[in-house]
């Protein structure tokens, strides 16, 4: 049987930045567009024009995207005509391939939000679908608070709808604004609604304010819809919207749907999206969030002694699908609890040779528990950890030696009679037989230090050029005797592998120092560099 085609229609950028704390710009905008447009998304909604500067300024130029590039606005106001309405003057003017409406479907909004009557309504939604097909736009009505709506009053919810689709609007989306639909009431009404306009017409958009938008996006798909609408991890108002990165590879990789209906996005796509994932919490400045299914840190990471021994066995045990089908990959967790096959299976997996019953791999566990009571945390810091199963089996080359170095926090009255504080950083290191001096100021002593460290590495310089730092978290752990400091880097490089380090002390420039060391170290080794 022929596959029916289900339409996926992101709104990152228009209902995504209304995330508390997200401000795109318009390279943000254009830069997260191409991300959709490579991943084969059908629809990118690139904000509201007139609603601000960057959003007019988005839509004031051609696009040129596969991806249907869509504009969002209102239907005219009421009591306007359509031709009199300032809003829907810049909607129709937009450089976009579709624009999508917004209207009320629930009459209680109508009387007490809009103030005006379900025939007004009605008129509003027909005049402004008209109005866009008449300039040649594709058009979609988002009908805001459908499910609510259609709980207080069916007929009326269903004849916004059904004025959209019968004036030609190629899809209606029915929304759960408020996110507080259940997946078994969504996948009754979107029932209901396909019996009277055909589901490949019709689209939902959920969000996520009892988690369960992802569950609520599939109800509806099992009921017949054929268009998604939502956000890269699910960015959105509130608990967000239904998160993509979780619908694209169940759509995709569980066989209910993936029998029974194909996307734009294609296999070798889908091997993109972790990195897509990462990319957008990157340019959002915002930690990735580890827990993340399908493409997070942890997604596929193995903790206990028995489910690692398994694993190395055969993967499937304990994996519901396979990692690199979304770009991400396997990971034994190295922890306290460590059994030494958790221990064997990290090593093959980072590609070190080892025999089980080599006496270094005892060596090595004793090591990984030794430094986990005092605060090192291997299971978070996979890079120092293959560094210290490198080192225990004699594997790092000894590249550098840092020799010294001086960090140097200055707060004192520059000449305009304002008070600040300068770091210096002053490295000095031994390579091969060259004595090499750096110095960097920054913004703080360990963004100094990093400067400085990274500043000459003499022949090793060219390896580390496109290391990058790109998270820094501290925490303090209190020990028996008093505080010590953890600090773990995250670090990546030109060729998108990212990998995490750690440093403990009770003085917080050396565990800064410790963690970027070894990240130094790690891209060195990764890189082959020669000793
Ligand atoms: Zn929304």
């Amino acid at each position: 049987m022929a596959k029916e085609r289900l339409y996926l229609f992101d709104t990152t950028l228009r209902d995504g930045a209304q995330t508390n704390g997200v401000d795109f710009t318009l390279a943000d905008k254009l830069a997260i567009a191409g991300m959709l447009d490579e991943l084969g998304i059908d629809y990118v909604e690139g904000g509201y024009p007139g609603a601000n500067q960057t959003d007019t300024e988005l839509f004031a130029s051609e696009r040129k995207f596969n991806s249907k590039f869509t504009a969002f606005g209102m239907t005219r106001r009421p009591g306007r005509s359509a031709s009199n309405d300032p809003g829907l003057a810049a909607l129709l003017e937009a450089k976009a391939d579709a624009i999508c409406f917004v209207a009320k479907s629930w009459d209680y909004h109508v009387r007490v939000a809009l103030q005006t009557t379900e025939d007004e309504n009605i008129a509003s939604i027909r005049d402004s679908v008209r109005a866009a097909k008449a300039k040649g736009r594709e058009v979609l009505l988002d009908c805001e608070h459908f499910f609510d709506g259609y709980k207080a009053n069916p007929k009326f919810a269903m004849a916004c709808a059904k004025a959209a689709f019968d004036e030609g609007a190629r899809w209606v989306v029915l929304c759960d604004t408020n996110g507080g639909t259940l997946p078994h009431e969504i996948e009754k009404i979107v029932g209901d609604v396909v019996k009277i306009i055909p589901g490949d017409h019709v689209g939902i958009h959920a969000h996520n304010d009892t988690e369960q938008a992802v569950a609520n996006s599939l109800a509806a798909v099992r009921a017949g819809a054929r268009q998604i609408q939502g956000t890269l991890n699910g960015l959105g108002e509130r608990c967000g919207n239904a998160n993509l990165v979780s619908i694209i590879p169940t759509l995709k990789l569980k066989p209910e749907f993936a029998d029974a209906v194909e996307t734009g996005v294609t296999d070798a796509a889908l091997k993109k999206l972790a990195q897509i994932s990462y990319a957008l919490d990157e340019r959002l400045n915002r930690a990735p969030n580890r827990n993340a299914p399908y493409v997070g840190a942890s997604a596929f990471a193995t903790k206990a002694g028995i489910h690692a021994s398994a694993i190395a066995k055969d993967p499937a045990t304990y994996e519901h699908v396979l990692p690199e089908s979304v770009g991400n990959r396997r990971k034994v967790l190295v922890s306290e609890q460590a059994g030494k096959s958790n221990v064997l299976a990290e090593l093959e997996r980072v590609g070190i040779k080892a025999d089980k019953d080599d006496p270094r791999i005892g060596r090595l566990l004793d090591l990984v528990k030794e430094r986990e009571a005092i605060g090192y945390a291997y299971e978070a810091a996979d890079a120092s950890f293959e560094l210290l199963a490198r080192r225990t089996l004699g594997k790092v080359p000894a590249y550098f030696d840092v020799v010294q170095f001086d960090v140097n926090v200055e707060q004192r009255i520059n000449a305009k009679g304002e008070r600040v504080t300068v770091t210096l950083a002053v490295v000095k290191l031994k390579v091969g037989d060259d004595d090499l001096i750096s110095a960097a100021e920054g913004n703080g002593p360990v963004n100094a230090l990093d400067l400085a460290l990274r500043k000459d590495l003499g022949k090793y310089q060219k390896y580390i050029d496109d290391l990058k730092l790109t998270d820094f978290r501290v925490r303090i752990l209190n020990g028996g005797t008093g505080a010590v400091t953890r600090v773990l880097i995250e670090s990546e490089d030109a060729a998108g592998e990212r990998w995490t380090t750690v440093g403990v002390s009770p003085n917080i420039i050396d565990a800064s120092f410790q963690a970027l060391m070894d990240s130094i170290i790690f891209k060195l080794v990764k890189s082959g560099a020669p000793a």
